[in-house]
């Protein structure tokens, strides 16, 4: 019988924010398929797992998938995690997740944390409706343009983004979207875990002024209806 793909969640800062069930499941399986093996180190260090490490990152996925395919065919289970939060959710998985749904594998998900729920559930901007746009384009024309395409969505936009790049993608939302409410959620679970909320405008202003560093994921609120 072939073995299970688990997809599993780990924390996106917090050490403690990881369920019982990804701990033994991690415990329990082959090989463990994540995107740097020291940083995931720390977290199997911190829960005595010793399952072996594989390094599976973007440019290697096609090298990683025949491999991590022919050991679930051999009937070894195999769990899948990122670096942090949610595997395939802005981060390497979608691929082998794919190919293991092609050749009938069973793909199990143990869910947990991820950055855009965490920052959604907590935000306070509507949550009946929303829209991940992921990471958006880094070129200024690129991204009003992927805005602009979303300017009729009345559902919360919900964007991963480096800090460095807060005062250019507020300026780009006034542009295309107008002067909307936004929530800046920063460095979520860990120890300068940060809200900042209010109108693109007003944040645009303390963004020129401030250094926003470490990990971010803004919330754009939808079209008023
Ligand atoms: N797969 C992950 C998930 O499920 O959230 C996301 C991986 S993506 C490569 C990393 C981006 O997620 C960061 O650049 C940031 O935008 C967001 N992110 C990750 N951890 C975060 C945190 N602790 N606080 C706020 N945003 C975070």
């Amino acid at each position: 019988m072939p073995g299970a793909l688990y997809v599993v969640a780990t924390p996106i800062g917090n050490l403690d924010d990881i369920t019982l069930r990804a701990i033994r499941t991690l415990k329990e399986v082959a090989v463990i398929a994540c995107e740097d093996t020291r940083r995931t180190g720390l977290l199997l260090a911190r829960y005595e797992i010793k399952s072996r490490l594989i390094s599976y990152y973007e440019p290697r996925e096609g090298r990683r998938i025949p491999q991590l395919m022919a050991l679930l065919k051999e009937g070894r289970d195999v769990a899948l995690v990122s670096d942090a939060g949610t595997p395939a959710i802005s981060d390497p998985g979608f691929k082998l997740v794919r190919e293991a749904v092609r050749e009938g594998i069973r793909v199990v998900p143990i869910p947990g944390p991820s950055a855009l729920a965490a920052a959604l559930s907590a935000g306070g901007l509507p949550t009946h409706r929303f829209l991940f746009a992921g990471f958006p384009p880094p070129k200024a024309e690129a991204l009003r343009k992927s805005l602009s395409a979303l300017a009729e969505q009345d559902g919360t936009l919900i964007f991963y983004l480096p800090g460095r790049k807060l005062a250019s993608f507020l300026a780009a939302v006034m542009e295309t979207l107008g002067d909307r409410d936004v929530v800046i959620a920063r460095e979520l679970t860990k120890i300068h875990e940060e809200f900042v909320r209010g109108k693109a405008s007003a944040l645009a202003i303390v963004a020129e002024s401030r250094e926003y560093k470490g990990e971010m994921t803004v919330l754009v609120a939808g079209k008023a209806k």
